[in-house]
């Protein structure tokens, strides 16, 4: 059997993703329910609408419409003037009016483009459409306290408002699908659309993918994954299925059609379902919710609320501050982020001062971030506080080892340098206090000081060093060389 590398050869990978992310809606999407139920005690969020009660009118969530054509236009997707809902009928005990209400032939938006980035190139991919759902209750299968097996039915989650957004299959490698995962949700985070929380099942793909020999004009029987729950699970289970369905070709097999679900204590997928096994949701136009009507002011309305969006904010603050991709790259990850950044630096002028900033919110801020637990988008300091803390950097006022210091003892809202004179790391500006610290270190470093006078003279790094330290950081590196290099030039002399 050829190397994996060879078959890349000699097959082509193709993939496409269907995403469901749940919307940030307060209230459900056909009912008044709160759409929070993560913390809820099961059946506390239910009326007769998401209970499925015969007889219950659904009513429809304005702003699930927005959000959903705000992702449309961030994807620059049509927005057809009319769409309307549909019926998808299917049984299972989580969906308790024995359908859910979705968009079959007329969706909110069609077609568009997702740009990401992957393998340090800038990609594309197409949208095939964008459509709201409602998502369904959910089973808690467990073991009662007699030993039975039972599953319990929590309605809490039935109704709350979904966006589906299909892609086309433009997608070729399994680092490729991840990275427009990555993307996608930047954007949803982004216009606010979304937590894009994978963990929290706020962001649920299903993965499409088929392999085909390269010139074949056909593509290959698309098997579909389902059940991965981060980014590397679908990287993982994408290539499971690859090198799966690559080894069938060679053997002379086909590959089947079908529904697979990825296991993920074992590294497989394993059947679920054949094309015979498929469902017909018998779909139909919901005879309860009139067509809806989507005309130019409401989408202009919406487009006006649509932020600069991630792939436009990367480059533009890569060239505008003179950072590299990468570093534009991590700056931009959370917009609140990127906008501490731009607020905290001003507009554009002096590269080295945007470096300085962008250095310090990704390895120090983000350090602390991760070390307190705060989640992505919460930076330690706001935008007025690190200002603070720059311009005492800049000054003079606060040596780098003692900002280092002073940062993780900031109050909330406290100004970086009230912290530091609080703490009593200001900068020493007593030039009799370096000196002293530059005495007791000469005296105390006899032997670098010799090899500095001996003309090594390299040696004053180390002695620079010591000063400082004996100072707690306070003193500015600048001055501590200054009064030392004095120092040695007088006491030789
Ligand atoms: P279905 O009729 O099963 O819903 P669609 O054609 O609507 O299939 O496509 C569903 C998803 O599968 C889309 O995301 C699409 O990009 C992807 N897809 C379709 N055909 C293939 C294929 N041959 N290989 C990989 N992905 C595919
Ligand atoms: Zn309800
Ligand atoms: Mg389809």
């Amino acid at each position: 059997m050829p190397a994996p590398n060879d078959l890349l050869s000699v097959f082509e990978t193709v993939i496409g993703l269907e995403v469901h992310a749940q919307l940030l809606t307060k209230s459900k999407m056909y009912c008044g329910c709160s759409a929070a139920y993560a913390d809820a005690e099961p059946n506390t969020h239910v009326c007769p609408v998401c209970l499925g009660l015969p007889g219950a009118l659904p009513v429809l969530n304005r702003a699930a419409i927005e959000y959903c054509l705000l992702t449309g236009l961030a994807l620059d997707a049509e927005i057809p003037p009319a769409c309307k809902l549909d019926r998808k009928n299917y049984v299972y005990p989580d969906l308790p009016k024995g359908y859910q209400i979705s968009q079959y032939d007329l969706p909110l938006c069609v077609g568009g483009w997702l740009r990401f980035s992957s393998g340090g190139e800038e990609r594309r991919a197409g949208i095939t459409r964008v459509h709201v759902e409602e998502d369904t209750g959910r089973l808690v299968h467990r073991v009662d306290p007699g030993g039975a097996e039972e599953s319990l039915v929590d309605l809490n989650r039935s109704g709350v408002p979904l966006m589906e957004i299909v892609g086309e299959p433009d997608l070729r490698s399994p680092e490729e699908a991840r990275d427009y995962l990555i993307a996608l949700r930047q954007v949803l985070r982004y216009i606010g659309a979304s937590t894009g929380s994978m963990e929290d099942g706020a962001f649920r793909c299903d993965a499409n993918v088929s392999v085909r020999r390269i010139g074949d004009p056909e593509f290959g029987a698309k098997v579909e994954i389902k059940n991965m729950n981060s980014f590397r699970a679908v990287e993982r289970a994408l290539r499971f299925e690859q090198e799966r369905q690559q080894a069938a070709l060679l053997a002379g097999e086909t590959v089947a059609q079908e529904t697979r679900g990825w296991i993920e204590d074992r590294g497989i997928t394993v059947p679920q379902r054949t094309k015979e096994q498929a469902h017909d949701y018998r779909y139909f136009p919901e005879p309860d919710l009139p067509p809806l009507a989507v005309d130019e002011s409401m989408v202009a309305g919406v487009r006006a609320r649509l932020p600069e969006l991630p792939a436009t904010r990367r480059s533009r603050i890569a060239a505008d501050y003179g950072l590299g991709p990468n570093e534009a790259a991590l700056l931009t990850e959370e917009r609140a982020v990127a906008d501490v950044f731009e607020a905290a630096v001003g507009p554009p002028g002096d590269a080295a001062s945007a470096r300085v900033a962008a250095n310090w919110i990704m390895n120090d801020l983000v350090g602390l971030q991760r070390q307190r637990g705060l989640p992505p988008e919460t930076l330690p300091l706001d935008a007025d506080q690190l200002r603070d803390l720059l311009a005492a950097l800049a000054a003079g006022e606060l040596t780098a080892r003692a900002a280092k210091e002073v940062l993780p003892q900031i109050t909330r809202g406290e100004r970086p340098r009230d912290a530091a004179r609080r703490l009593n790391l200001l900068s020493l500006d007593d030039d009799a206090a370096v000196r002293a610290a530059v005495d007791e270190t000469v005296a105390a470093f006899p032997a670098a000081v010799a090899d500095y006078r001996g003309g090594k003279t390299a040696a004053i790094g180390r002695l620079i060093g010591e000063t400082i330290k004996r100072t707690g950081g306070r003193a500015r590196p600048e001055t501590v060389r200054a009064v030392m290099e004095d120092v040695l030039r007088k006491d030789n002399g």
